[in-house]
């Protein structure tokens, strides 16, 4: 069984209860890596120089404490199989649906279960409303 190693584990430390029992789920039978939890105010406002977010800090979902919004990616992590990152997202959303909790994935924000209409793909990406 896959076990997320020791920065992966502080990352998720990070985050929502509901997040964490989510990806600890997970990582029974997908072997990923947690690369983002929460971020601090400079982190947040450098990626958004960099055009990886639209958000400033504080308005991010990654910008509480605990994070409602964590970067999550199979390993090991190949940025160019965006069907992998599909197939991973969709076991994710299942497994988070089971526990009753309802993630936003980064690969259809508009939750419409429809992919090729996504503005801005932001594939490791899975947050919570609330
Ligand atoms: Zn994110």
């Amino acid at each position: 069984m896959p076990r997320f190693g020791k920065k992966s584990k502080e990352q998720l430390d990070t985050c929502n209860e509901k997040l964490r029992r989510v990806f600890n789920e997970v990582i029974k039978t997908v072997d990923c890596s947690v690369l983002e939890g929460h971020r601090d105010k400079d982190r947040q406002n450098a990626l958004y120089k960099e055009g990886k977010t639209k958000v400033k800090y504080p308005s991010g979902r990654h910008n509480k404490l605990p994070s409602l919004a964590v970067d999550v990616v199979p390993y090991p992590v190949d940025w160019s199989d965006r069907e992998r990152f599909h197939l991973f997202a969709g076991f994710v959303l299942g497994v988070a649906n089971q526990m009753g909790h309802i993630l936003r994935w980064g690969g259809d924000w508009n939750q419409n279960w429809q992919v090729n209409d996504n503005k801005f793909d932001d594939f490791p990406h899975f947050e919570l409303k609330e």
